[in-house]
């Protein structure tokens, strides 16, 4: 044989459209080019895989890198990075927190700028749906937003205002005429506010903090939210679902018709509000974490299949925005893109066995991203013709995790002295390695800017 291939990666239990085989990867240009076992040819690369798994790289939909302008929070290096070390192959980098945030393509081009000199794995931009910006969408679809985001309830940020009913309504109708999908932050402004102002005057621990976000803040956003897209025919995903419930209303308008689809994060499948009652800042987010009993709830809708995507929603901040007396006044956001997937893996794999795990979480975390977000031509699947993005993970042993090794800008996040059983192994981004054996691989960043469809 004279066949010569970039990489060979060797024996590696790999979860494939087909099911688990043992087999190699071959990889040539960047794409997978043959899928075999023994594999009898040269390769200028060599990675003996025998005894990992290989599932298709993680495709993070769902990050607040903060580049540019607020690149003191994180950064697209230190972010990327991170996730890089984490089995994540690419991100979709939210239009908030950034200066300029993304309402309009220019902005989006001042962040692709930034980000392409820095980003270790491949990534998308978000555009952002805000009050006043239908008009923009159609630029920044042409510029190579993923989707446009919106905001119901406050962002956090004075620049990125909520979007309003009538706001989602005008910018719906828009998307779904330039065939491109609409996320949303579903709490609801109304509620948030007066359970707020009602609970912060009682106290401003984190207990009060919780019973001012109840469930009913999200559920009260997703009805609107799915109203608004059945009237539009508007294609919806909500981020972050935090509860059953939430799953359950989504899922009932998908029945009738309606085109959405339902995101949950690592951090509603790992921890409850007694660990925001332990922790503190690092984990407090929006919505915020739930009881044990909507967790559990929450695992079921995982099984069940009628969660579509995982992202982390890792939205960091400085030290100094994660400190103060009044617990409603600290930043909300978690830092989880490092450790959270080999979590995830890690608590499904004690419930379930693991043929049943990895193709399920695998489809979460990357074939279900690709395909709702146009890019299941590029990428998603571990599948001949695709880019090779490979996450290889180690399921034997266990090793604590440690705050001390994030990449992170600033080292928080609610996971440390947590067991995991999924370490990852090696991260290949189109048959490149980007992270390996606990080391960001040398050499300039080299991600690439994706496309939709
Ligand atoms: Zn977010």
């Amino acid at each position: 044989m004279s066949e010569h291939f970039d990489l060979l990666v060797r024996g590696a239990t790999v979860v494939t459209p087909a099911g688990l085989i043992v087999t190699d990867i071959a990889v040539s240009e960047g794409k997978i080019a043959r899928i075999g076992p023994g594999i009898d040819a040269a390769a200028a690369e060599i990675v003996d895989a025998q005894g990992l798994h290989v599932i298709a790289g993680i495709i993070d939909s769902h990050v607040h890198f903060n580049e540019p302008g607020r690149t003191e929070w994180e950064g697209v290096e230190t972010g990327s990075n991170s996730l890089a070390a984490g089995g994540g192959t690419a991100f979709f980098d939210m239009p908030l927190n950034s200066l300029p945030p993304v309402t309009d393509a220019a902005n989006l081009a001042k962040k692709l700028e930034a980000a392409s000199k820095v980003a270790r794995t491949d990534f998308a931009i978000w555009g952002g749906l805000v009050p006043g910006n239908a008009d923009q969408l159609e630029g920044m679809r042409d510029a190579g937003a993923i989707g446009f985001k919106a905001f119901m309830c406050n962002s956090g940020v004075d620049e990125f205002p909520a979007a309003d009913a009538a706001t989602l309504r005008v910018g719906m109708k828009r998307a779904a005429a330039l065939d491109m999908m609409v996320a949303v932050h579903a709490e609801d402004e109304t509620l948030a506010r007066m359970r707020t102002a009602q609970m912060h005057a009682l106290g401003t621990d984190v207990r009060s903090f919780l019973k001012s976000r109840p469930v009913e803040l999200e559920l009260a956003a997703i009805r609107t939210a799915v109203d608004i897209a059945g009237e539009t025919g508007c294609a919806l995903h909500i981020v972050h679902v935090s509860s059953p419930d939430g799953v359950a209303l989504a899922s009932e308008a998908k029945t009738q018709g309606v085109n959405v689809s339902i995101e949950t994060c690592p951090h509603y499948l790992l921890l409850t509000e007694e660990d925001v009652v332990r922790l503190g800042a690092p984990a407090k987010c929006f919505p915020p974490l739930r009881p044990e009993a909507l967790r559990a709830g929450l695992w079921r809708e995982v099984e069940s299949g009628s969660i579509d995507t995982i992202g982390s929603d890792h939205s960091p901040a400085p030290p100094s925005m994660k400190r103060s007396s009044d617990f409603f006044a600290i930043w909300g956001g978690i830092s989880g893109c490092q450790h959270g997937f080999e979590l995830l893996i890690t608590e499904a794999l004690a419930r379930r066995p693991v043929e049943v795990v990895l193709p399920q979480l695998s489809a979460l975390l990357s074939a279900n991203v690709a395909k709702r977000f146009g890019i299941d031509h590029l990428k998603g699947r571990v599948a001949v013709g695709l880019d090779a993005d490979l996450t290889l993970l180690d399921l034997k042993g266990e090793r604590k995790l440690s705050n001390a090794d994030l990449l992170y800008r600033h080292r928080q996040g609610p996971y440390d002295g947590r067991i995991s059983r999924a370490r990852v192994d090696r991260t290949i981004v189109r048959g490149r390695t980007v992270y390996a054996k606990g080391r960001i691989a040398p050499g300039a960043p080299t991600g690439h800017f994706i496309r939709p469809r």
